[in-house]
């Protein structure tokens, strides 16, 4: 409901100022305020980024910026952050790294506050039966707490949330990918306060 009227008011003012018929020519200008930006590192599948960014892009309605893939280096994910921290731009509030190091790291992912990384180990989230759905569905878990953790919300205690903490491979494949009530409203406002820009949905009227 926000939305809608947040699009009317924005009708009213364009057709008010005469500037109606400029705007509603003018191509798609990019959102404004702070991306969360997204970087590979490493060999990973566009598939698997496409489908995760279109899910994170539509859960949470925050503006993405994928960064260019960079070489998988270091043995462990401080050193896989410290390296694709660096893609950190200024413009982006945080970064979420989906990593596929060439080095076994046993930890499904890292969160670095300081420096606004959260990393997402591929490697070791992939399911021993090698499917990709089940698969796909475990990175958008990590990817949907990684954001949440980097924009300061804490864990939840509802299993059907993402920042619920799980601590076996079951209790991840059967946890929510998305944020319960509570955590959206957390997230939201934390991401307004970092100004991270907001894109407009396809589905929302105008
Ligand atoms: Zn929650």
């Amino acid at each position: 409901m926000r939305r809608i009227m947040a699009g009317l008011l924005s009708v009213i003012l364009m057709a008010a100022s005469g500037v109606f018929a400029e705007e509603a020519a003018a191509p798609a200008q990019p959102a404004a305020g702070k991306s969360i930006a997204v970087v590979a590192v490493g060999p990973v599948d566009s598939a698997l980024m496409d489908r995760v960014l279109a899910f994170a892009k539509e859960n949470t309605g925050f503006k993405f910026r994928v960064a260019p893939a960079l070489e998988s280096s270091g043995d462990t994910l401080d050193a896989v952050a410290a390296e694709a921290g660096k893609a950190l731009a200024a413009d982006d509030a945080a970064l979420v790294v989906l990593a596929n190091p060439a080095a076994d790291i046993k930890p499904h992912g890292a969160f670095f506050p300081e420096q606004r990384v959260a990393v997402v180990n591929l490697k070791s989230l992939k399911p021993a039966a090698d499917d990709a759905e089940v698969y796909g569905r475990r990175v958008e878990r990590e990817v949907m707490q990684s954001i949440g953790m980097l924009l300061g919300a804490p864990s939840c205690p509802n299993p059907q949330c993402a920042m619920w903490q799980y601590t076996t491979d079951e209790e991840l494949d059967s946890k929510g990918r998305n944020y319960c009530p509570p955590c959206m409203g957390v997230i939201q406002k934390a991401a307004e306060g970092k100004g991270v820009g907001m894109e407009p949905t396809a589905a929302a009227p105008l």
